[in-house]
């Protein structure tokens, strides 16, 4: 049987981990390992990071139904209507509209690849509870565990607080990543705000991940439990393919954000990724990864394939040459010499080579590890 629960968040409670742990917790059979997935970043109801989750039960329907039904009556119910939270403000805030759904087998993974690309309806099936939540509850139990890693969740007692130098020492372990910002040691794996969640610390193997959250929960302020989930973050599944695509066109907005072709955008915060494409000229080649909303690609990776620019040449009498017409090369306007190439081409130094991505803290969970 597969078991998920979405979409229970809201401001001052109900995260959707934590009201899952506990649901686990309560659970009367044996059940596999959690499962934590990230859905398409753009579907208009989306809470918190958009994180759903679902778990395969090993006990059969006319044990599990009626315990779900009191569990969902008793515990879930209660968190529907009340206010999510929003990273921002500006953004519609939606009621939180839990869901929870039950299947006998998988659902068709052909619905999670719709959910994780764009934006899905309900799925038809199975035992289903609630409302919005329900989307993101089944397409959980539709993911197929293709590209994995883990996420180890601890959630607080009380105050918010883990250790430094313990940070810095489960960064230092093979297998974790995005513990810090590379550049400014600044902690990744504590959300603000008022969540429950102490850490999340991700790792590409269970092992490192549960060994990790171990370290980090001795050296954290109390935590009331933790698990181990598996996850399609850094799987790079909302993403289709690549672009190759040559710059024509090169708008630098206010507030920084770069628009290339009037359709690729690398928005301000994104660091390095903004400030190469401000490095751009026409005629530079590029290869990119992004997500497509609202008739632009936001860019989520790129790099420089080639930049050549071309000039008319130096004559050697130190005038700059100028074209004599259609293809005819050029000329030079002081002492009239003629070369009859015409251009001059330059190859400009690629400021960082191969993939660039957004600085650590803005990368979506989906973004896979390029670097
Ligand atoms: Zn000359």
């Amino acid at each position: 049987m597969w078991l998920g629960l979405d979409d229970t968040d809201y401001l001052d409670g109900g995260c959707t981990t934590l009201v899952f742990h506990e649901l686990l917790n309560a659970l009367p059979c044996k059940y596999g390992t959690p499962r934590l997935t990230r859905l398409w970043p753009f579907a208009s109801r989306r809470t918190r990071g958009n994180a759903s989750l679902s778990v395969e039960l090993f006990t059969d329907e006319d044990t599990i139904l009626p315990w779900l039904e009191e569990y969902w009556n008793e515990k879930l119910v209660p968190l529907a209507g009340k206010v999510s939270n929003s990273e921002h403000s500006n953004r519609k805030q939606y009621p939180s509209d839990p869901g929870m759904t039950l299947f006998a087998q998988q659902p068709d993974e052909d619905y999670y690849w719709k959910a994780v690309r764009g934006e899905v309806t309900f799925y038809q099936g199975g035992y289903q509870w609630g409302g919005i939540g329900r989307i993101g509850a089944a397409a959980s139990c539709a993911w197929r565990e293709h590209s994995t890693t883990w996420e180890g969740i601890a959630w607080r007692k009380g105050e918010r607080g883990v250790d430094k130098d313990v940070l810095a020492q489960v960064d230092g372990i093979e297998g974790t990543f995005l513990c810090r910002d590379p550049r400014t040691k600044r902690g990744l794996i504590s959300p603000r705000g008022n969540c429950p969640i102490m850490f999340g610390v991700r790792a590409t193997s269970f092992d490192v991940a549960s060994h990790a959250t171990n370290l980090l929960i001795d050296g954290s302020k109390p935590t009331i439990g933790s698990r181990v989930f598996v996850t399609n973050q850094a799987s790079g599944d909302h993403i289709e393919g690549t672009e190759i695509d040559t710059v024509l066109d090169k708008e630098v907005m206010p507030g920084g954000h770069v628009l290339i072709n009037k359709k690729y955008l690398a928005f301000s915060e994104s660091g390095e990724l903004n400030k190469i494409c401000q490095w751009l000229l026409p005629g530079d080649r590029f290869e990119c990864i992004g997500l497509s909303y609202e008739n632009k690609i936001h860019l989520e990776g790129l790099q420089i394939l080639d930049s050549t620019q071309k000039s008319r040449p130096i004559c050697s009498c130190g005038t700059r040459m100028k074209s004599m017409g259609r293809s005819q090369g050029a000329r030079c306007p002081a002492c009239k010499a003629v070369n009859t190439e015409g251009w001059e081409f330059k190859k400009r130094k690629i400021p960082i080579q191969g993939w660039v991505q957004p600085a650590p803290d803005k990368r979506r969970h989906l973004a896979k590890l390029l670097l």
